[in-house]
């Protein structure tokens, strides 16, 4: 027995017979109920999960996971807690200096993470970064007041301008659109910081003309600014676009459907990551095993837990948009089920 839990149980105990003196049985009965207490807690293994904020979708997303998790918590003793955060950039973060033990990322964060490149050039590559399964795609996505004049993206220019909180994956997919295009944040006429839960607002109250936000869809923030006052998607295309998708593994072609927001009927063309599942070698193989296990028995459920994944297949999970190796108790479940 370790040191540390012979001298809390001989306290106790100390303290139970001292309690107990009268009666031997109320003795039994407080260690009893003492170590009651003490088993399970010590046999518990706690995981934090970070998202974005509570109008995106990774939030709900990292619920819908915990939830799975949870649900067989007395069966492997993980439990799994969902934070919400300022988004990808700060995941990856966090997770490096050990204060989150998993992460929802876009996929071109994840790769520069793993790699030390752009925004983590500073950092240096973290080759302790595991992941886990993608999710869903997450198109680039602007959205802009109808009266603002803004038709596509290089219409931004001169316009006042949600660019996201540092730390928001939204924000640092901008910045290299940006400089593909050789503009710096002086080309708009005001450039706002706000979290994506405040942007919708700012938007509909007229404080901003344009929000940009890196989400999939639906999205509870999209929804609420296309509802609450007249507001369209702009397209984000043309050659320069086109290019940083021929250029990086992690962006693909993006489509928002047509009707899926009101005042937006066309198809709505822009570029896109992938949101992504990740975690670091710190995180005992069985933990992610049994929580990979959680998602994927439960496939049916968990698909149905948010309108944003209900095209996922488990074949396109394993496969697209990871750049950091599989964590080892992911890919024990993935052999295990027959999907790698
Ligand atoms: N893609 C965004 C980010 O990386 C978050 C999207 C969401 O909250 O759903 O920060």
């Amino acid at each position: 027995m370790p040191q540390l839990l012979k001298d809390v149980l001989s306290r106790h105990f100390i303290h139970a017979v001292v309690w107990a003196k009268p009666n031997v049985n109320a003795f039994f009965i407080a260690s009893v109920a003492f170590l009651g207490t003490l088993l399970p807690a010590s046999a518990a293994q706690f995981v934090t999960l970070g998202t974005g904020g509570v109008t995106g979708v990774y939030y709900p997303t990292g619920g819908s996971i915990c939830r799975l998790v949870n649900k067989n918590r007395k069966e492997h003793g993980i439990r799994c807690s969902v934070e919400s955060t300022g988004g990808s950039v700060f995941n990856l973060n966090a997770i490096r200096d050990g204060d989150l033990d998993m992460g929802v990322v876009q996929s071109d964060w994840q790769f520069h993470a793993f790699h030390g490149t752009n925004l983590f050039a500073d950092a240096g590559p973290n080759d302790q970064l595991r992941s886990l399964f993608s999710i869903y795609p997450e198109p680039f996505t602007v959205v802009a007041r109808a009266d603002a004049g803004i038709a596509s993206f290089d219409d931004l220019k001169g316009k006042r301008v949600n660019v996201g909180n540092p730390g928001s994956g939204q924000r640092a997919t901008l910045e290299v659109l940006m400089e593909a295009k050789g503009w710096t944040m002086d080309d708009f006429s005001l450039v706002s910081e706000l979290k994506s839960g405040a942007q919708s607002k700012a938007l509909c109250t007229g404080q901003i003309d344009a929000m940009v936000f890196a989400v999939g869809h639906p999205s509870g923030s999209v929804k609420e600014a296309t509802t609450s006052c007249d507001s369209v998607l702009v397209d984000v295309s043309g050659p320069l676009v086109d290019k940083l998708i021929e250029e990086n593994e992690y962006y693909r072609k993006a489509i928002i459907p047509a009707g899926l927001y009101s005042g937006s009927n066309t198809d709505t063309k822009t570029f896109g990551v992938g949101a992504t599942l990740v975690s670091t070698t710190a995180v005992p193989e069985e933990v992610i095993y049994q929580i990979v296990k959680a998602v994927f028995e439960s496939f049916d459920d968990f698909k149905r837990l948010h309108p944003a994944f209900a095209n996922l297949t488990k074949k396109e999970m394993v496969r697209d948009g990871l750049s950091a190796p599989l964590h080892p108790g992911a890919r024990r479940y993935f052999l295990e089920a027959g999907l790698l």
